[in-house]
């Protein structure tokens, strides 16, 4: 059998030891935050934002978000419907009502005239997740945004790298929110940032991260409010440092991946991550969508996947598939697409021969088919 393939795994050399090792060694007591402002420094000067709070993960991020912009019952939050489901746990924990648009068949990010008609009174706010790496509409989004007074939040937990004219993900929204779980361009293994240019929802979820001691208290353990319990580690924060500095080498890894492969399919009756004009992609997950009428056995083709030892992925299945939702058949293209398409093996490390593989599996799936 050969070696297996596997679809992600992070990118971690002796700078990340070195750092972790010694966080774990010295970082206490007068340093115990040390590599934690470092890390949020980091992040900040990357993305060009004002404001970075580092979390234990991106639900974690979206979570205390979404609370400082007091959304609740009655509330209603507007997303794409192909969708990781952490996007929209936080807005069911807050006990709002979850809206799902359909997507763009080119972009798999929202439907931004969708967006717009399903606005009512009780919208609270979009939320834009840039899925796969590829970017929402963001202009087209901001303007829906500001004609009905809404904020546009973005999920940019698999856009590290993807910049959308001279503006990276999730720095243009109201605020943004990024995942450094084990399998994201940069990990911490679990992990995540808060990222905003408002001063005034920066002291507000800084606060909320406190478990709701706000800045001025001067009365130990007074808590102003129910916050939460969302905290980088300071050991984890080592190891986000090290990636930090290794940043564009790993965003540069990523499209190097895409890249070959995107070679590799030239002429097969498919269609990868898009990267339109005036944009990067960071490429976080390279997918293919089979052409429509191609015949395509999604679950012949994974199986085929597991007998070469390759780790396949589906493509998100609509949310509003999912058995705690009402189903949205009419969102056609979400409904549509993850029929014909699938994740491919992604790691910063991988090697030609191993994506000749990968290519080879798929080039006889159709030669077959
Ligand atoms: C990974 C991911 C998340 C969740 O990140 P966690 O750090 O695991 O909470 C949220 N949204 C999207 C789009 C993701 O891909």
């Amino acid at each position: 059998m050969k070696e297996r393939i596997y679809y992600t795994k992070p990118s971690i050399t002796e700078k990340e030891v070195r750092y972790a090792t010694d966080a774990a060694r010295n970082g206490w007591g007068k340093q115990c935050y040390e590599y934690i402002n470092q890390f949020e420094e980091l992040f900040k000067q990357h993305l060009g934002v004002k404001y970075a709070i580092a979390t234990s993960s991106c639900t974690g991020a979206l979570h205390m978000g979404l609370a400082a912009l007091d959304i609740g019952p009655g509330d209603e939050v507007v997303l794409a419907d192909t969708n990781w489901i952490a996007t929209v746990a936080p807005v069911l924990h807050l006990g709002a009502k979850p809206v799902f648009v359909d997507i763009l068949p080119d972009t798999w990010c929202l439907d931004h005239i969708l967006v717009e008609e399903a606005i009512t009174p009780r919208t609270k706010a979009i939320i834009a997740v840039h899925i796969y790496g590829n970017l929402c509409e963001m202009d087209e989004l901001m303007a829906i945004g500001e004609k009905h007074g809404l904020p546009v939040i973005e999920d940019a937990a698999e856009a590290i790298g993807s910049i959308y004219h001279g503006k990276r993900a999730g720095s243009m929204g109201k605020f943004g929110a990024f995942s450094f779980h084990g399998t994201k361009t940069v990990t911490t293994g679990e992990g995540g940032m808060f990222v905003t240019q408002s001063d005034e929802l920066y002291e507000k979820v800084l606060s909320l991260s406190n478990h709701g001691r706000v800045r001025e208290q001067v009365k130990q353990f007074w808590p102003d409010m129910i916050g939460f319990k969302y905290k980088m580690s300071n050991v984890q924060a080592a190891i986000g440092c090290a990636q930090m500095e290794r940043i564009d080498d790993l965003i540069a890894a990523k499209r190097r991946v895409f890249g070959y492969y995107a070679e590799g399919f030239k002429g097969m009756p498919v269609t990868m991550n898009q990267e339109p004009e005036g944009t990067q992609n960071g490429f976080w997950m390279p997918s293919i969508i089979v052409d429509e009428g191609v015949q395509f056995d999604r679950e012949a083709l994974l199986a085929s996947f597991k007998e070469n030892n390759i780790d396949g992925r589906v493509f998100f299945w609509p949310l509003s598939m999912l058995p705690m939702f009402e189903r949205k058949p009419m969102n056609k293209v979400s409904y549509d697409l993850y029929q014909r398409a699938i994740n491919l093996p992604s790691y910063h490390d991988l090697t030609e021969s191993e994506m000749d593989r990968v290519i080879d599996l798929l080039v006889k799936n159709f030669n077959q088919g």
